[in-house]
């Protein structure tokens, strides 16, 4: 049962697919042209740990390549040396990094390769030119760099490095802004008791969650599905207890039809077989069955509980819509995802073709297309933008999105005064959009109107300070007043408010496409219709607890007087069981016969004791629904428990946007930290069956 529960909690599990990542092939192609390099020099891995200033290859390349920067890295730190500031290293490194200018793949590797000889000034200037490709791509968020930024921060601060930690994650922070892992980070290493430090970190990913729509969603959803875990789960446990409390009762007939040659208690567990078998007509079915056998017999105190399970399993079809929800919007190939990608990443060819590949299989969805726009802007394409614009514009001209794109697109193409009027067309539908508001005022810089553009620069500041001076903040500090063309327009993002407003409700998915995620689990019955039709369960399974059930029928079983296992007319002798008959009837002493008696009802009390305490050992709060302890008892432990396990299944399913390096020691704690929970109900069992098995001695 409790496998079965499990695994039907387990099967919502969500798969991810494989999507493009940003730079991850320039670096792959940098390590690779870096090995051939180092091999023609003789260095191997195993000469890594070597490499310091003063470090000579084995051998001279044959063909040194100066169009990478290896060479002039190799010769830089042989003639670098134990003085740092040798003029000849500094204009090899200079060549190096000048080499790798336009290559960001290469420049992350060259920084790597400072780092391990311990260069860290070097590595730095590879970091600062390495942003300043990032930003002029028109990029915000590249995770690649950020998360092996983000590991190495880790790595630092867990040899002690705090500062050196610090530097790493400040880095990181460049490269994706809206990271909360990287706050995360922060907080672990600073320690959660340093005020100084957290607290603006704590601000910090307040702030990010409020201002971004994509963070948003993922909590949302994550919660969600948290929440829906911890619900099946409570039901799981209150059935967990229910169940072997009632199955004897429930199965006792059925099991009677087995012939004879099978003891009683032979006869229960086949029938408990065939029960279970009902299981392979999938876990709805099987968990209506269990309701619908159990319900007649539960008592007025249980019923409440039953009802309680009953609701919560009633949830079911709309944790599916729910969670189809959300799968919709967030799948990487969908088109919200691929629209925030384009804004957020710089041109590559795998995202390029992505997007052109959703535009064609959608191209009704006025997203996509401008989407697609945005992304030729990035490509340095205006005029491969238009087409998609014109189909966006005939979808859903007065969109937000739709009119700073195509001010952008006029404005990269030549057109200015275009320009000018998509943004103030904007600006007068959407008075609060500052996108529109900072473009219009790059438009008069552009036209040397500098009053009116800073007047325009100063309302999109109002509207969101903290995004719009970072921005610009940004600029000013990598380009002083050289903005490259991709940093002199914000791209068209959505407010959270618009997001959850406009753009969830329209991508998030239809009855169709949650009934595909619900599969085949009821019978091949579509979602809606399982949800109808679970409601007309109900009704029945109510209806024939006031008609039917609460009749005489239920006085065809009773229980044994003396060991409380359930008898029927046809297997009773009295008032009881034929095994107690047997065992009792032949005594004629009736000291002896006395005893027995109690010794039989002893066993059966003990039985139910260990059955209570095993289901308590796993389980917390399902013995005690098994005992029938007050609602308050049992129900509050299950929900404790039932939080307990939903969190751990979260752990163990969360995915994060990279590899979980920086967060693998949260995890690790986390897990360590709810463990506890299990071994003291493991402990407190073990304890309480040791001392059952004692008093059996006496
Ligand atoms: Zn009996
Ligand atoms: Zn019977």
């Amino acid at each position: 049962m409790p496998v079965m529960v499990l695994g039907f909690i387990c099967s919502l599990a969500l798969g991810s697919a494989a999507q493009p990542i940003f730079w991850e092939s320039e670096i792959a192609l940098a390590l690779e042209s870096r090995d051939i390099m180092y091999l023609q020099a003789g260095i191997r891995s195993t000469e890594f740990s070597k490499m310091e200033p003063g470090y000579h290859s084995p051998a001279v390349p044959l063909s040194p390549d100066t169009t990478t920067p290896w060479p002039y890295f190799l010769k830089g730190l042989s003639n670098s040396g134990d003085v740092h500031d040798d003029a000849d290293a500094v204009s090899y490194f200079t060549k190096a990094i000048a080499s790798a200018e336009k290559y960001p793949g290469r420049m992350w590797v060259l920084s790597v390769e400072f780092e391990r000889c311990g260069l860290r000034d070097w590595q730095e200037k590879c970091i600062k030119k390495l942003e300043q490709i990032f930003l002029a791509s028109g990029a915000q968020a590249a995770p690649v760099i950020t998360q092996q930024l983000l590991y190495k921060a880790v790595k630092m601060s867990g040899k002690g490095l705090g500062e050196t930690g610090e530097l790493y994650n400040s880095w990181a922070s460049w490269f994706d802004k809206d990271d909360i892992l990287i706050h995360l980070q922060a907080v672990q290493s600073a320690g959660v008791l340093s005020l100084t430090k957290v607290l603006p970190r704590l601000q910090d990913i307040v702030d990010d969650i409020s201002s971004s729509w994509k963070i948003q969603l993922g909590l949302v959803k994550n919660i969600c599905a948290w929440f829906f875990t911890f619900l099946f789960i409570a039901m799981a446990g209150i059935l967990l207890g229910l169940g072997p409390k009632y199955f004897s009762w429930a199965l006792h007939l059925p099991s009677e039809r087995l012939p004879d040659v099978f003891a009683p208690k032979a006869k229960l567990f086949l029938a408990l077989l065939v029960f279970a078998s009902i299981a392979f007509l999938g876990q709805l079915a099987f968990i209506w069955c269990f309701f619908f056998i159990i319900w007649r017999f539960c008592d007025s105190k249980d019923k409440p509980l039953a009802m309680i399970a009953l609701v919560l399993f009633l949830l079911f079809p709309l944790s599916v819509k729910l969670g189809d929800m959300f799968d919709q919007v967030l799948s990487p190939g969908g088109s919200v995802m691929l629209y925030k990608k384009a804004l957020d990443e710089g041109y590559y060819h795998q995202l390029d073709s992505c997007i052109r590949a959703r535009t064609i299989s959608n191209n009704a969805d006025y997203l996509i297309h401008t989407a697609s726009a945005l992304y030729s802007l990035k490509k340095g394409d205006p005029s491969a933008a238009a087409p998609h614009l014109q189909i966006a514009q005939r979808l859903f001209r007065n969109n937000p999105a739709v009119l700073v794109a195509t001010g952008n697109t006029l404005f990269y193409g030549g057109d200015l005064a275009g320009a000018r009027g998509a943004y103030q067309e904007c600006i007068s539908l959407y008075p609060s959009y500052e996108p529109a508001f900072f473009n219009l005022g790059q438009y008069y810089f552009n036209t040397m109107e500098t009053a009116k553009g800073m007047e325009y620069i100063t309302q999109a500041t109002k509207l969101n300070p903290g995004y719009v001076n970072a921005f610009i903040k940004k600029n000013d500090e990598c380009f002083s007043k050289d903005w490259p063309p991709l940093r002199q327009l914000m791209a068209p993002d959505f407010s959270p408010m618009y997001f959850w407003s406009n753009i969830f409700p329209e991508y998030c998915g239809t009855w169709n496409t949650a009934s595909q995620r619900f599969g085949g689990m009821f019978f091949g019955f579509s979602l809606p219709l399982y949800g109808l039709l679970s409601l007309g369960l109900l009704a029945i399974l109510l209806m024939m607890d006031s008609l039917v059930w609460s009749k005489a029928v239920v006085k065809k079983v009773t229980a044994c007087k003396l060991c409380q296992s359930i008898v029927c007319r046809k297997c009773k002798r009295g008032v009881i069981c034929k095994t107690c008959f047997n065992a009792t009837q032949q005594i004629r002493n009736e000291q002896i016969r006395q005893r027995i008696m109690s010794k039989i009802q002893s066993r059966t009390v003990r039985f139910r004791t260990f059955t209570a305490i095993f289901l308590n050992m796993f389980f917390p709060g399902s013995g005690l629904v098994y005992r029938g302890a007050p609602l308050y008892q049992s129900l509050s432990l299950v929900a404790t428990t039932s939080i307990i396990y939903a969190t751990y299944i979260a752990l163990f399913r969360a995915t994060f946007n990279f590899p979980t390096w920086t967060v693998q020691g949260l995890i690790a704690q986390a897990y360590l930290v709810l463990a506890v929970y299990n071994i003291f109900f493991f402990g407190q069992g073990l304890v309480k069956g040791f001392r059952e098995l004692t008093k059996r001695g006496e």
